[in-house]
């Protein structure tokens, strides 16, 4: 197990992508600390599955931050791998975009980033070794209309993704992200009413015509695929892939 002694955390692991992810990085024997919200009794259960812990951090809230990362150096030691993966979407033309969701999308999607990297990284560099992985998408490359707030974080994140990469390029610590193209979680289910409504279409053109219209390959992306390249980001083998920004988009951002 190529992972065994090593301390991840997981942000927004109790579904979709960050589970997956977390689930990849259990099977190499890392401790794991999950992070994001949902059914109580279900999350006890992933614990149990992963021998994980969890701590329910709003994301959006910076101490709630500062006391994750302090638990988590506590109680399992300072994280060696951080997967920035929590976030949300809000779709909505931009001049009716409420204020509060921009807010809530950039905080969580964007920030909170910023604070668990500013955290975490003090004791990677001490240890020489780190891995900074941020799922991003393949809209931190191009833009969909009615995502100014998601498209905004995204392309922001891999921006801050290349400056920590050079500011820790000589510590052993990577910093990288991955950026899908269409998923199939309920991230994207649940954006599917808001866009059958602004485009007054049914649940099949959403899906075919709107979300896998630029998706060439006709298919959704699984979770377990982006679980593989994070963990491959996180051998030494890939000691020398920082700064990048990995599309997995079915040839989305190729077009
Ligand atoms: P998801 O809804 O299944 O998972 C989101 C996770 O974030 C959940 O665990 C949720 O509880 C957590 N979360 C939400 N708000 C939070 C908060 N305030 N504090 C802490 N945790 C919070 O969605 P997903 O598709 O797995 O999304 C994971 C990441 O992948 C997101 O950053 C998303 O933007 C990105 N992404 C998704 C797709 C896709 O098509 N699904 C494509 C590209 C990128």
């Amino acid at each position: 197990m190529i992972l065994e002694g090593k301390v991840a955390l997981v942000t927004g692991s109790t579904s979709g992508i960050g589970l997956a992810i977390a689930r990849a990085l259990a099977a190499e024997g890392a401790a794991v600390m999950l992070n994001g919200f949902g059914d109580a009794g279900e999350i006890e259960r992933l614990c149990e599955e992963l021998g994980a812990l969890h701590d329910s951090a709003d994301l959006s809230d910076p101490a709630a931050i500062e006391a994750m990362i302090a638990r988590c150096s506590a109680e399992l030691g300072p994280p060696d791998i951080l997967v920035n993966n929590a976030g949300i979407q809000h779709v909505s033309p931009v001049e009716s975009f409420p204020p509060g969701k921009w807010d809530a999308i950039i905080a969580i999607n964007l920030s909170a980033a910023f604070h668990t990297t500013r955290l975490a990284l003090p004791a990677m560099r001490d240890k020489g070794w780190g891995r900074i992985i941020n799922t991003a998408s393949a809209h931190s490359l191009v833009a969909s209309p009615n995502k100014s707030a998601y498209v905004a974080a995204k392309h922001g994140i891999a921006g801050f993704t290349k400056t920590v990469a050079l500011e820790a390029a000589r510590d052993g610590v990577t910093v990288n992200c991955i950026s899908p193209g269409y998923v199939w979680t309920s991230l994207v289910e649940n954006q599917i009413p808001d866009t059958m409504k602004a485009r007054n279409l049914t649940r099949e053109q959403v899906m075919n015509d709107v979300l896998l219209a630029a998706q060439p390959t006709k298919r959704f992306v699984s979770p377990e695929e982006v679980a593989a390249l994070a963990l491959f980001l996180c051998r030494e083998e890939a000691a020398s892939i920082t700064g990048a920004n990995l599309s997995m988009d079915g040839g989305w951002t190729a077009q």
